[in-house]
């Protein structure tokens, strides 16, 4: 199968990796060189299911608590730091400790004395904290790096020009906040963030500071590296940070810890996340185009599993729509599902579903309920046979 990925993104790159697997012979088109105008290069790279949970819903929980296994599984040796994530309030603001330990789960409650094992840096600044030792975390940039090296040693062709859609058997479209206004109903979160280097403090995992206002998290890179975030701001702007929030997040970073006063600031950035109205995911097929996007803060925890129900639907369709008509601009997928198809299996598709269900493969995530809708214009879970993030409407948070 000929494979188009638009977008080089960790969605795009993520599907690519997972198709490659499958015997797929995979073209990415980015328009950008780099990875500078992906959301996805300036994320903390956590994969925190549990401590996201505090605002997202169960399916992020369940559909992220593998992502560490698949990162660790394809990224080099190292890459994946399993130390979990440490929350801390200062004690004026306990009860958002509280309020947090409420919303979530798979952390223990700990006191002075085992932050400051856990962190010596932090000892004696916070009186209590939650510690989530199941998470880890991982460096986007290299992560989304190692990835690209990977495919293309696998032969995979990274493109910026013009492409020919018609040469492939399937596009798999994973343009991200490219899409707003074109997606029905997918909004931008802008969310700015900060690299602050520094010898003075030394954090072996993210620090997240509670705040009624101003969250703050703070992500080692090694080498005096922390990646400082951020901002959650309803606008598709990708302009330079603001003054505001350039000024709150170093005063959070402040409260963590003082010495981060004397670090120097080596960059400041945003991205744009891809948000539907409940923050959650979509993998949407219409004729020969998979549509991912609306990964809103979660791109790295969730792509692993993203990436496997867009092969599972890659190789498990009918036969492509001979004449498929793009959605024009303005028109939302989600207003055309009766166009849109997920993961129906035709005799014509048994062969390489058989092939698919023999190709050894990681396990997947336990089986919880699907979250597709119970509207006619909505795409259905499909139970019992991927675990998709289906079309659904939701509410605003
Ligand atoms: C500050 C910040 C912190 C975050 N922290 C975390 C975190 O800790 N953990 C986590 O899991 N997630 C985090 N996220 C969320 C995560 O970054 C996003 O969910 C994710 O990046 C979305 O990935 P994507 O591939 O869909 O989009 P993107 O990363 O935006 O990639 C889309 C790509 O498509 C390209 N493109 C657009 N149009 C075209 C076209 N027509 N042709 C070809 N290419 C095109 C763009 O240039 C871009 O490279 C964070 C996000 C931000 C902004």
């Amino acid at each position: 199968m000929r494979v188009l990925i638009k977008g080089a993104g960790v969605a795009g790159l993520t599907a690519a990796h997972e198709l490659v697997a499958r015997g797929a012979a995979v073209m990415v088109a980015e328009r950008t060189q780099g990875f500078a105008n992906a959301a996805s290069w300036y994320a903390g790279g956590m994969l925190a299911p549990w401590c996201e949970r505090e605002s997202a819903e169960e399916a992020v929980l369940i559909r992220g608590a593998a992502a560490a296994d698949w990162w660790e599984a394809v990224l080099p040796a190292g890459s994946v730091h399993r130390n979990g994530t440490l929350v801390v309030a200062p004690p004026r603001d306990a009860a958002e400790l509280r309020r947090f330990a409420s919303r979530t789960s798979g952390y223990r409650s700990i006191g002075a004395e085992e932050i400051g094992a856990l962190e010596p840096a932090l000892a004696g600044r916070f009186r209590e904290a939650l510690f989530f030792p199941e998470e880890a975390h991982v460096d986007p940039r290299r992560a989304l790096s190692a990835l690209r090296h990977g495919l293309e040693a696998q032969g995979v062709v990274f493109s910026g020009g013009t492409i020919d859609q018609g040469r492939f058997d399937l596009t798999v479209d994973c343009t991200g906040a490219a899409r707003i206004g074109e997606i029905k109903g997918l909004r931008g979160v802008r969310g700015e963030m900060l690299y602050l280097q520094t010898d003075e403090v030394a954090l072996s995992r993210p620090v997240r500071l509670l705040h009624p206002r101003i969250p703050l998290y703070i992500v080692p890179r090694g080498g005096g590296l922390f990646m400082c975030g951020a901002t959650m701001i309803e606008s598709d702007d990708a302009g330079p940070i603001t003054a505001r929030s350039l000024m709150e997040l170093l005063n959070a970073a402040y409260v963590l810890h003082p010495a981060f006063a004397e670090a120097r600031l080596v960059e400041t950035g945003a991205g744009v996340r891809p948000a539907f109205a409940d923050n959650l995911p979509r993998v949407m097929r219409q004729a020969n185009t998979i549509t991912v996007n609306g990964l809103y803060r979660h791109g790295f925890l969730l792509s692993p599993a993203i990436a496997e129900e867009v092969a599972a639907l890659a190789y498990d369709v009918p036969p492509i729509d001979p004449s498929p008509t793009p959605p024009h601009k303005g028109e939302g997928l989600s207003s055309r599902c009766d166009r849109l198809q997920f993961s129906a299996v035709s005799p014509d598709a048994k062969v390489t579903a058989e092939a698919e269900a023999a190709r050894p493969r990681k396990p997947l995530p336990p089986a919880g309920r699907g979250w597709g809708g119970a509207n006619s214009d909505e795409l259905e879970w499909n139970e019992g046979k991927h675990f998709c993030f289906s079309e659904r409407r939701g509410q605003d948070r």
